[in-house]
């Protein structure tokens, strides 16, 4: 059987106005890279279409975006289940042009030490966190507070598992992952992280960390199955292949750009002349109504699908965005897993109740 895609990793701005000390997106930041609001409404369209169930507005800071409630509600509206991380500076302002129009809401927070947290994310969000906490509340929404562990503030997990449960918050724990050569995190420690995983209110998923302590994806026998199971679409309106992190070549899904060759910077050894080859059958198909089926149908997607996690680069990667998707295209132990930590997630943050004196905001003093 085969599965349609079932993530769509839009890329919506590469603005942000923090600095995390974990991430590089920042540094390359221009004033003019978000997504036009047409084309985001268009392919939100056409990948329905094509059976994509989740929608994940990322960036930068998704909240930069200047009409992301009309993104978020035409997404609500042709079915799909949306995500946002957020650092929660602008959330305070928007949370009620947002609210009922985000399924899965993440509030970044990696320690209950202000100065800790502040430094870690290269901006002052700490407080903007707690007032976002207070707002939710307000609006009887939904979030959860997803924790950025390095060696830096794996000591600060305690705490945070105990605030998050008394405020009956998920507390998602997301280990740094490494890219492009940026820091990660020893894998010994994920041990420590494992322990948490058995905690109400706690999400970890056990599935990526085996992953790592095998030394990540291994490009004999790849366990990533990023083309297959995701769409990565960047704010110049290009589908991204192979993924962001590692994305050599990028596609023009405007019909009315398609004149643009696909670019394609820094490609493996041989692969230049590959993909140019390849996009003859892109371009015969440059008048179909649904640029991304058409691309799905095309032979550069069957190229990229044989070489999914089987490039150089490939070996060791252990990029949390694309194998969490991966994960539901092979039955597997890493399928286990990972639905069980989904499974442990869906019943504390709907199911399970814990006594009303536990969940005031007003007890977050004596958590901390
Ligand atoms: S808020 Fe997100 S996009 Fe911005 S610098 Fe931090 S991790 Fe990167
Ligand atoms: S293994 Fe990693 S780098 Fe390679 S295609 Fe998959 S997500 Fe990208």
């Amino acid at each position: 059987m085969i599965l349609p895609p079932i993530l769509l990793h839009y890329y919506i701005t590469e603005r942000c106005n923090c600095q995390c000390s974990f991430c590089s997106i920042w540094k390359s930041s221009s004033p003019a890279a978000d997504a036009a609001t047409d084309d985001v409404l268009t392919n939100l369209k056409n990948a329905r279409q094509l059976g994509v169930r989740y929608v994940d507005f990322t960036g930068g800071e998704p909240l930069l975006h200047p009409q992301l409630h009309l993104l978020l509600r035409q997404a609500k509206r042709l079915g799909f289940k949306t995500t946002i991380t957020t650092n929660t500076l602008l959330y305070p302002q928007l949370a009620e042009s947002l609210k009922g129009l985000i399924d899965f809401l993440h509030f970044s927070l990696d320690s209950l030490d202000e100065n800790q947290h502040n430094t870690m994310r290269g901006c002052q969000t700490y407080n903007s966190v707690m007032e976002s906490i207070r707002i939710i509340q307000k609006l009887s929404e939904k979030a959860d507070l997803l924790c950025t562990i390095s060696e830096k503030n794996i000591h600060q997990l305690p705490q945070l598992v105990k605030f998050a449960r008394s405020l009956r918050m998920m507390l998602i724990v997301n280990p740094v992952f490494s890219y492009s050569g940026s820091a990660t995190i020893d894998p010994a420690l994920l041990s420590d992280v494992d322990a948490f995983a058995a905690h109400p209110f706690v999400y970890v998923n056990k599935a990526f960390h085996r992953l790592r302590r095998r030394g990540g994806n291994q490009t004999g026998h790849p366990r990533c199955r990023v083309i297959d199971s995701t769409i990565v679409i960047s704010p110049q309106n290009e589908i991204i292949l192979p993924c962001f992190h590692c994305g050599f070549c990028r596609i023009p899904l405007a019909i009315s750009s398609n004149h643009r060759p696909a670019v394609i910077n820094m490609a493996p050894p041989g692969w230049q002349q590959r993909i140019s080859a390849s996009m003859n059958d892109h371009q015969a198909r440059q008048h179909h109504r649904n640029p991304i089926k058409r691309f799905r149908e095309s032979e550069t997607f069957r190229l990229f699908k044989k070489m999914q996690g089987r490039f150089s680069f490939c070996s060791g990667c252990h990029i949390n965005c694309y194998f969490d998707p991966s994960f539901v295209y092979q039955p597997d132990e890493y399928m286990l897993l990972s639905l069980q930590a989904k499974a442990r997630y869906a019943f504390y943050k709907y199911v399970y109740n814990l006594p009303a004196s536990t969940r005031l905001f007003s007890q977050q003093g004596s958590t901390r």
